[in-house]
């Protein structure tokens, strides 16, 4: 990827990404709590959709790194995604409808984060998202190829 299109791949993730982390000497140093392969085929507002998702499922997170096919583009963090008010550790934006459905799924686990991952069942799709609780109903789905596979647990 040359600059230009770094430039178009970071254009496209607007407000949500740190824009003191922009240039590859920056990315290439980046810290980050996770790294999170965004699907080429989404547009911004999906994008802020999936990575609220991800920040909502798993209270530790605070920075992800952004990958567009294998390689750093960017870095976003909790604050620009989900809004201040943010603390290290307390998922701020956890809305009461997913606690509730994480308890229903996992009884005598709600004080426990098991962060689950699922696959694009499509092999060369490599889109991923993350999930606290596993529902056949609330599959994950791709925007491209639909229902998500179930793809182990990572925490
Ligand atoms: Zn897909």
């Amino acid at each position: 990827m040359d600059d230009e299109a770094l430039r178009d791949v970071q254009a496209r993730f607007g407000g949500l990404i740190d824009q003191e982390v922009l240039d590859r000497d920056g990315l290439a140093e980046a810290a980050a709590d996770r790294e999170f392969e965004v699907d080429p085929a989404l547009g911004t507002d999906e994008v802020a959709d999936e990575l609220s998702r991800l920040f909502r499922t798993d209270a530790r997170l605070n920075r992800v790194l952004l990958l567009h096919e294998g390689e750093r583009v960017a870095v976003s963090t909790r604050a620009l995604v989900c809004g201040t008010g943010a603390e290290p550790g307390r998922p701020a934006t956890a809305g009461a409808g997913f606690a509730t459905a994480e308890r229903s799924v996992l009884p005598g686990r709600s004080t426990r984060y098991r962060l689950l991952r699922f696959q694009c069942a499509d092999g060369m799709c490599g889109t991923t998202t993350y999930a606290s609780f596993y529902d056949d109903r609330l599959r994950p789905v791709c925007g491209s190829h639909g229902e998500m596979t179930f793809a182990g647990v990572v925490a």
